[in-house]
This record gives structure tokens, C-alpha cells and sequence, in this order.
């Protein structure tokens, strides 16, 4: 099982090689590339999403 997609949650990544030295992965789900280090604060982001300044899919982008 691979690392957990950032943004979907879907467990279906492999390693995508590397970004300025830190690992790379791709999530077959999304098709989203993101960061062993890189992390979503979830309580910020569903705060924002529930107060409907933005959805799901703009806050990912943001991201
Ligand atoms: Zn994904």
C-alpha cells in the first residue's frame, strides 16, 4: 500500500521520483502529484470549506 494521496485520502500512489531532493508521489485517484512532507491542516481546511468561502476542489487548489 502506498502513502496516502494529500488530497483525496486514496491509499493508490506510487513514487514519482524527486523534487528538490524530497520524494515525489502521484496518486492514481486524482492524478495529483504532492510531497512526502507536504500536509493539509484538516480542521483549517474544513473550516473554511463549511463556511462556504470556498470548495473542496478551490481549497485543493490553493494547496
Ligand atoms: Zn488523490
Amino acid at each position: 500500500m502506498g502513502k496516502k494521496c494529500v488530497f483525496c485520502g486514496s491509499p493508490i500512489t506510487k513514487k514519482n521520483g524527486f523534487n528538490s531532493g524530497k520524494q515525489l508521489y502521484k496518486c492514481h485517484t486524482c492524478g495529483r502529484q504532492f510531497l512526502d512532507t507536504q500536509r493539509i491542516d484538516l480542521q483549517e481546511l474544513y473550516s473554511l470549506y463549511s463556511s462556504g468561502k470556498q470548495s473542496y476542489s478551490q481549497l485543493a487548489e490553493d494547496i
